[in-house]
């Protein structure tokens, strides 16, 4: 239980809608564990009311929040400062007082690499499916690991143009290429990672996959197969992975990671993961 006092410090995160948000559940979790003043609240800030939020988040002393739908591109023009992920990524989820103003980065990038950093990834070829906010913090961690070839698929020819136009900062010429769904089946063979980036899984269709186990049947032996989803556990994706011998990894551990990584942030110090895993396993109702 975390315990509220003249002294205790603010962190939240800032949405619209935010009540979905499984935040608060996991960072609260931790800060009781670690005995901190603090807590960590839910912020529903409509779009039209951001800029006054954040000036008054600063005026009543909020050490640090996450951002979530629709603010992670819009409160770019409202900070003070910039990480190279966050202006590499286009997008902020993790935002900390400086002497400056607000400073921000995104840990998306970080929770993402951190299931596949036991392995090396030089010279390896990720396929991507999907080319929206998430794809492109996964765009990132793949060129961070090093990868030779970063396959992104999508079904909208305009966006997919758009996707591989937006990357000014990050040098992913001969490395980043786009490609319609058509051409999976020529991409797959290569691809040691795929990483499923749509919603394609979720509820209401946990029934559906954005491969088909003939798909899976193409990808090397040894491949990951990486869904970002983490409710179902597994989505179809990962159970037909695994049935063709992919390994499977979900999106649970990014989900705990990038919040671990908000954490430290905010608190300088180490911060305990397998709580915060734990408290998101229980209130999902997930096996540990
Ligand atoms: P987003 O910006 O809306 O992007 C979704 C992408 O999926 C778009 O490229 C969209 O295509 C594509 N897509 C949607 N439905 C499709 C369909 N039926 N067939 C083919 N493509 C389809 O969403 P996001 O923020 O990137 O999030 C995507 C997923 O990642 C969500 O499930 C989210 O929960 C998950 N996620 C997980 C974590 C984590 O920590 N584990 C973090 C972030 C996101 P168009 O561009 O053509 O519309």
């Amino acid at each position: 239980m975390v315990t509220i006092r003249g002294t205790t410090q603010l962190l939240g995160v800032i949405g619209y809608p935010i009540a979905h948000s499984l935040s608060p559940v996991m960072h609260n979790a931790a800060i009781a564990q670690l005995g901190v003043d603090g807590v960590y609240v839910p912020f529903p800030i409509a779009p039209e009311n951001l800029q006054t939020a954040i000036a008054g988040l600063a005026a009543v002393g909020v050490q640090g929040f996450n951002v979530t739908i629709p603010h992670k591109q819009t409160i770019i023009p409202l900070l003070a400062s910039m990480t190279p992920e966050a202006i590499a990524v286009g997008a902020v989820n993790t935002v900390w007082r400086t002497e400056e103003g607000w400073a921000g980065t995104n840990t998306d990038v970080l929770g993402f690499v951190a299931p596949l950093s036991d392995r090396p990834w030089a010279g390896k070829t990720a396929v991507v499916l999907g080319n929206g906010g998430a794809a492109r913090a996964v765009v990132v961690g793949c060129a961070q690991l090093g990868m030779e070839r970063i396959c992104v698929v999508g079904r909208n020819a305009d966006k997919l143009a758009a996707f591989l136009q937006s990357w000014q900062e990050l040098p992913l010429a001969g490395v980043l290429s786009v490609h319609p769904w058509e051409e999976l089946p020529s991409l797959l063979p290569a691809a040691q990672l795929v990483v499923n980036t749509t919603p394609i899984g979720m509820h209401p269709h946990p029934e559906q996959s954005p491969l088909s186990l003939t798909d899976f049947a193409l990808l090397p032996q040894g491949a990951i197969a990486y869904d970002l989803i983490y409710t179902p556990r597994p989505t179809q994706f990962l159970n037909l992975a695994s049935q063709t011998g992919a390994i499977a990894l979900d999106g649970l551990e990014m989900l705990v990671q990038q919040g671990a990584a908000a954490l430290e942030r905010w608190l300088h110090r180490p911060v305990p993961v397998d709580t915060m895993r734990h408290a998101l396993q229980h209130h999902l109702g997930l096996p540990s």
